[in-house]
């Protein structure tokens, strides 16, 4: 209980673009919504069982737990992005 003495909280913000990032529950690691990258390396345990169904990007991620709020945000900045690219 409440010896927190970081300025920011974890997880802080993105080095790249400078956003909040989050994190996300289902898979235990942190990540940026805004570049759809996860924040930590996923663990060299084959057995890890919040490693081992990770995908490549966040936005990828929510069809596995569609009621990760961090997830979501990441799925649904992904899709604006593609759908401004076309
Ligand atoms: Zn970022
Ligand atoms: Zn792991």
């Amino acid at each position: 209980m409440g010896k927190r003495a970081r300025k920011e909280p974890w997880p802080g913000s993105c080095p790249r673009c400078g956003g909040r990032q989050e994190y996300s529950d289902p898979f235990d690691a942190a990540l940026c919504p805004r570049c759809d990258e996860w924040r930590e390396p996923a663990c060299p345990d084959p057995q890890c069982s919040f490693c081992r169904n990770r995908p490549l990007r966040p936005s990828l991620a929510r069809e596995l737990h569609p009621d990760d709020p961090a997830l979501r945000r990441a799925a649904r900045l992904a899709a604006r992005r593609s759908r401004r690219s076309r």
